[in-house]
């Protein structure tokens, strides 16, 4: 019998399993916040001896594991390897800013979006994770800080397309913000799209207060469709309607990303298109210095031109930053990290 991975559950959800134990469901309240602090079943002392035997043998509490942590020497940026319990690998990333602790977690193994310039998409989709294997991400995230925090905000940004996934995303999302677990608040919460359009209509529609980030890249369909297979199916038009939707409904400024590679998107031009495009937008936008990947021949754009580009954007009025680089020395790039722990293709 396949074991139930626990993390996955409200505690409505697990009151329910529990009363079919012979349990008390008030039971459901306090493995729901043991789980979420990453405590083992063994360790659950407030529940009965023979009810944590019984969920050692049918349940699993954490379903994965973390098989490295990469701290850099350059700044607080450390990046993890976690096995999961079939042992595929994914990858996350915890980075320190001024506001505390935040984590980018991953949604898939892999990714079947593929874009040019992304590593974690060269070997196409694995699997989608559950919302338990993403929660199971921030649980090991906390247990690596220790006494040196919690994470408070979480970046679904790293390998996998979340609205490839949306169900178990939504559901990740509603557990890490339950008062009872990790109390999370979803107004420290971005979730990265490539740009599936029927997501963001549905993500719309949740209440949830998350900021939605859009990987746009390209100011135009022409240019998007290059390096993005994703905008042939969903052109430019109806991309930027449902994100406009998306503001209408939830209020909430939109995040562009934009990855400035050479020789493709960094002119001037580009910055005055994409100007024109975002223009009367709540949003802004999140220029991205291209993370170079060795299997792919893209290069990052000089300094220079980013800078540039920048200053365009700022200049017709649009807020606009330069991302930090962290943990450049690390393997920063989606996937690379993943990648260089594979079996080597032959
Ligand atoms: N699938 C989602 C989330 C994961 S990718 C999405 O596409 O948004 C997270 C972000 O990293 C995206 O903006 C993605 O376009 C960007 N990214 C991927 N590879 C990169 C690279 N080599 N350099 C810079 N940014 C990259």
């Amino acid at each position: 019998m396949e074991r139930r991975i626990l993390l996955d559950l409200f505690p409505e959800e697990l009151g329910a399993w529990l009363v079919d134990q012979g349990q008390p469901a008030y039971r459901a309240q306090q493995l729901f916040a043991w789980l979420h602090r990453g405590t083992p079943f063994a360790q659950m002392h407030t529940l009965p001896q023979a009810l944590r035997q019984t969920l050692a043998e049918s349940c699993v509490d954490l379903p994965m594991s973390l098989r490295q942590a990469f701290p850099s020497q350059k700044d607080d940026t450390v990046k993890f390897l976690y096995a999961l319990d079939d042992q595929n690998l994914v990858e996350g990333v915890l980075m320190r800013y001024h506001y505390g602790h935040s984590l980018c977690v991953s949604t898939q193994v892999g990714c079947k979006m593929g874009c040019a310039f992304c590593a974690s998409t060269l070997e196409g989709c694995v699997r989608s994770l559950s919302a338990g294997e993403m929660v199971a991400q921030v649980v090991l995230a906390n247990r690596y800080l220790g006494q040196r925090g919690r994470v408070g905000h979480v970046v679904l940004m790293g390998s996998g397309e979340p609205m490839d996934n949306y169900d178990a995303c939504v559901r990740f999302l509603r557990l890490i913000n339950h008062p009872q677990g990790l109390n999370l608040s979803l107004r420290n919460v971005s979730l990265s799209t490539c740009g599936l359009t029927d997501g963001i209509r549905r993500l719309a529609q949740e209440g949830l207060p998350v900021t939605l980030s859009v990987s746009l890249h390209a100011p135009n369909d022409a240019l998007r469709q290059r390096i993005m297979p994703v905008a042939k199916a969903y052109p430019m038009a109806s991309l930027m309607e449902a994100v406009r939707d998306y503001v209408r409904r939830t209020g909430r400024r939109v995040v562009f990303e934009y990855a400035l590679i050479d020789g493709l998107n960094c002119e001037l031009s580009h910055a005055r298109e994409l100007a024109a495009l975002l223009r009367s937008l709540q949003c802004h936008v999140n220029l991205i210095p291209l993370n170079h990947v060795s299997e792919r021949d893209l290069r990052p754009a000089p300094p220079q031109k980013i800078r540039a580009f920048l200053e365009e954007l700022q200049r017709l009025r649009i807020s606009a930053t330069v991302r930090r680089e962290m943990g450049a020395d690390i393997g920063g790039a989606c996937g690379q990290l993943r990648r260089s722990h594979l079996p080597t293709q032959s």
